[in-house]
């Protein structure tokens, strides 16, 4: 099987299963395993932030940084795109009774900021605008790398207003990649900052959310209110640590990949495949009208080659550690093999 789902689906390495297997632990949720506290300063230093708190996953981490900044009956500014929006079963509104407004991601993911200040409250207003949230790399938008000075005009237009910004940086160490820049000058941009360590990072479990202590600090007790209290996390942990340690480097080997997936799309015929190059490890793409792109991706399937999508005709395939060279080669033939039978049919 050639999985590109997602690059949630990579299985952790056996280098990682043994950190894993030495992990030393104890009970997180009285403060006090090693290999947690380890990870969370290593993340905290990384993104250049003063604190970090481990959780069971990015939704969560999300979750908390809306809950810590937001009251109930507040409002928090969110991409029309962004996986805040669609694919974490709206919690902040759920559990938090806060408002998400939407404003336009443009098709290479970014945000206008003359939008963002048509849709920010007045301070005094209600609801108030208490959060402006982003997203680097913008996932819908085909793992966009959202460059620096188009986040920066939207995070100047959340503060003019007097709401604090929180950076979606699920996939942060690939935009770092991607824009030639490091982690730390990204989330510069944000006040908190969450993470995973379950994406191109290959770990099983887990990610962070970072900021000014005091909000971690605040954010530690909501983890515990939402049940997201871990004892002996130090195994999983130890997994986000030797990711941290051993994985960041190697994601240009998924981007390189990712653009020669795009390549030999790209070159099947007839223009079968419509196809834009990545700027990371998120490969998304159009079936032409002609071929039915929910039977495509059965058909592709059937020959060992997994991918999703957002749409009928609109496939998404992502690289990762599981993926090697040959993986992509295979991808592209069997891409080729369906598409001709559906054709020749
Ligand atoms: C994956 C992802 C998350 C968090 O997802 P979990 O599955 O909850 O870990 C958040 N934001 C973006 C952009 C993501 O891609």
């Amino acid at each position: 099987m050639i999985d590109l789902r997602s690059d949630t689906v990579s299985q952790p390495t056996d280098a990682m299963r043994q950190a894993m297997a030495r992990a030393e632990v104890g009970d997180d949720v009285l403060g006090d395993d090693p290999t947690v506290r380890r990870l969370e300063e290593a993340s905290a230093e990384r993104i250049g932030k003063e604190a970090a708190l481990y959780v069971p996953s990015g939704t969560m981490a999300n979750l908390l940084a809306l809950l810590v900044t937001c009251g109930r009956g507040d409002e928090a500014v969110v991409g029309s795109e962004s996986h805040i929006l669609h694919h974490e079963a709206v919690g902040a509104s759920a559990l938090g009774g806060i408002s998400l407004r939407s404003v336009a991601n443009d098709d290479r993911g970014r945000i206008d900021p003359d939008e963002v200040a048509s849709v920010v409250r007045a301070p005094a207003a209600a609801p108030r605008t208490v959060l402006v949230c982003l997203e680097n790399t913008q996932n819908r938008c085909g793992g966009a790398a959202i460059p620096l000075d188009s986040m920066r005009g939207a995070a100047e237009v959340a503060r003019g207003a007097g709401a604090a910004v929180h950076l979606d940086g699920a996939r942060i160490f690939n935009a770092a990649l991607a824009l030639e820049t490091d982690a730390a000058t990204i989330a510069g941009l944000a006040d908190t900052v969450s993470f995973c360590f379950s994406k191109g990072l290959g770990a099983p479990v887990g990610s962070v959310l970072t900021g000014p202590r005091e909000v971690i600090d605040r954010a530690r007790v909501l983890r515990r209110q939402l049940g997201g209290g871990m004892r002996q996390a130090g195994v999983i942990a130890a997994a986000a640590l030797h990711a941290l340690e051993h994985h960041v480097e190697r994601l240009s080997e998924d981007h390189e990949r990712a653009a020669r997936l795009a390549d030999g799309l790209a070159s099947l015929p007839g223009g079968a495949i419509d196809i834009d190059a990545p700027d990371t490890n998120i490969v998304f793409f159009e079936i032409d009208d002609a071929l039915d792109g929910v039977e495509f991706r059965e058909r592709l399937a059937a020959e060992g080659v997994l991918c999703s999508g957002t749409g009928p005709q609109r496939v998404r395939m992502v690289t990762h550690l599981g993926v090697d060279d040959a993986g992509v080669e295979g991808a592209v033939a069997a891409a080729r093999r369906v598409v001709e039978s559906m054709r020749a049919a």
